[in-house]
């Protein structure tokens, strides 16, 4: 699989590391409800079709990287840099 980072151009999936879903939303860090914390860290889903996720280009700009990957064909529509997303909007 090839990512297109933005700043270092078309490179091997080799040099990312995956950093998870892009689409989860954290709950408020001064909440005490304990069923979306746990449904925060535990509870995940097997979505097929464009997905959105975060990969970090380890071997290369280390920019963290908000990839959507089509996740039954691995074909990746769009890689920008997270740092350029609306913090908090990540849908
Ligand atoms: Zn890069």
């Amino acid at each position: 699989m090839i990512i297109k980072c933005p700043y270092c151009g078309p490179r091997d999936v080799i040099e990312f590391t995956y950093q998870g879903d892009a689409t989860r939303k954290r709950p408020d860090p001064a909440s005490i409800d304990q069923d979306a914390w746990n449904s925060y860290v535990f509870d995940r889903t097997n979505p097929s079709g464009p997905h959105r996720e975060f990969w970090l280009h380890t071997g290369g700009c280390r920019q963290h990287l908000l990839v959507t990957r089509d996740i039954a064909s691995h074909t990746i529509s769009s890689v920008m840099f997270a740092r350029d997303t609306v913090s908090g909007d990540r849908s």
